[in-house]
């Protein structure tokens, strides 16, 4: 793959600066060459993290305890010459490089991975243990955030390889516990961009499923708003040959598990996108016994603030209304915001989508639908941060085109114990797309 790669790379990156408007950094590429410096750059750094890409996935950590990733990652940054500050919102890390008057443009990494057992059979697969919960369970980078870990480092070495043509401050911030939602707001909450200031720009990207060499985007909003749903129903509790005696709490949480899809299908509007899922139901303890409770967990998701509104609306409603219909007690309703949708900065994604199209090919920058997936992303970007979020394919093309045929073999997405992306070249083109993207604002 690199001498393919570096041949095409090299081919249009020399595309992009002579048919785009000549941007700075442009002057020092040579039209003729085929290897410009930040191709070379990428190819000089490709073993290196190869071994630092395979170090992570044999090596993660949960949410808030990525105490070795956190100083990995460190160290390796202070070596580039960034200045690190560790433990901001608790195991996250912020690291600047101040190169003249400019803009400062954030890029995101997240450091967790999830507690799940990785099942790929890689020779680097984990076998990492760690608690979850108070329980002993597996964890494994099954999100690939170990991917854009290296992506992240390799733009940071990039980009001091190219500092002669930019002009500003990088503000490369890794975040623990993107996976529960809190690693952001707790960086935001210890003052991240009191002390560190506000960035006038922010990227981040997140590996899917697509093939390598190809990147994806959304115009506008990427992903999804989350809120957590916990209800618990309180019934009375009693021999289970005597329901007339007792309240059932089990009927009532099985009925609010089955009439809250009415809000999605018969209150918010059907081109709306909207989900509620309720992902687990704990009640009781032995057939003979009506228990005195029962309690659901869930999430609510959408796009829109209006059906976001709608949604939680609906969710309340039923849970109180379902437990009058048995006569209960009010029910115990939390709601907690996970996180809000990214919105894509229309003008920055366009102006970097552009870019894109013309080193890695018009076909090779895929437009997608947003996903339902939610990103903490959105808790740095909503105020007020132009940014741009995309997506970066992992997967062999030949493969993404076997799954698309009639009875083909689906690809693992996201979360799936046989993630596994294929680490060349996904974190080159990783560390060139961020590159660029980042060099295009800092003229
Ligand atoms: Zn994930
Ligand atoms: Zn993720």
């Amino acid at each position: 793959m690199p001498s393919v790669f570096a041949l095409r790379l090299g081919l249009l990156a020399t595309l992009a600066c002579t048919q785009l408007t000549s941007p700075a950094w442009c002057a020092d590429l040579d039209p003729r060459p085929i290897q410009p410096p930040l191709q070379r750059l990428v190819e000089q750094m490709t073993p290196q993290l190869r071994s630092v890409y395979q170090d992570l996935h044999a090596h993660p950590e949960l949410g808030f305890q990525e105490t070795r990733t956190a100083a990995a990652l460190a160290t390796a940054m202070r070596k580039l010459g960034f200045e690190v500050t560790e433990g901001v919102g608790k195991t996250g890390l912020v690291a600047l490089y101040r190169n003249g008057t400019g803009p400062t443009v954030m890029v995101r990494t997240e450091m967790d991975a999830l507690p799940m057992e990785e099942k790929t059979g890689l020779p680097y697969a984990s076998k990492a243990k760690a608690l979850f919960n108070g329980k002993d369970s597996f964890v494994a980078h099954s999100c690939g955030h170990d991917m854009h870990m290296t992506s992240w480092l390799g733009t940071a070495q990039a980009l001091l390889g190219l500092k002669e043509q930019w002009k500003g401050t990088l503000m490369f911030v890794a975040q623990p516990a993107e996976e529960s939602s809190g690693g952001a707001k707790a960086m935001l909450a210890d003052g991240l961009f009191e002390k560190f200031g506000k960035p006038h720009y922010a990227f981040a990207l997140h590996t899917g499923s697509m093939a390598y060499g190809t990147v994806g985007y959304v115009a506008g909003a990427a992903t999804s708003n989350s809120d957590g749903l916990n209800i618990t129903f309180h019934g009375r509790g009693g021999h289970g040959s005597m329901p007339a005696q007792s309240i059932d709490p089990v009927l009532m949480a099985a009925r609010f598990v089955v009439d809250v899809q009415s809000v999605v299908s018969r209150e918010k509007e059907p081109a709306e996108f909207g989900v509620v899922t309720v992902g687990a139901f704990n009640a009781g303890s032995a057939g003979n016994i009506i228990p005195d409770q029962a309690r659901v967990l869930g999430t609510i998701r959408s796009y829109q603030d209006d059906v976001r509104s709608k949604l939680k609306e609906g969710v309340e409603r039923t849970a109180r209304a379902t437990a009058a219909m048995a006569g209960a007690p009010a029910p115990e309703i939390k709601l907690t915001p996970g996180g809000d949708a990214v919105i894509n900065d229309p003008a920055l994604t366009q102006r970097t989508v552009q870019l894109f199209k013309t080193v890695l090919g018009e076909q090779n920058v895929v437009a997608l639908s947003p996903s339902s997936a939610s990103e903490d992303f959105s808790a740095f970007v909503n105020q007020g941060v132009p940014s741009l979020f995309y997506v970066l394919g992992i997967s062999d093309p030949q493969r993404v085109a076997e799954s698309k045929q009639a009875g083909g073999k689906p690809l693992p997405f996201n979360h799936s114990p046989f993630y596994a992306p294929v680490p060349e070249p996904t974190f080159q083109t990783g560390i060139t797309t961020m590159t660029l993207a980042v060099m295009n604002v800092m003229q």
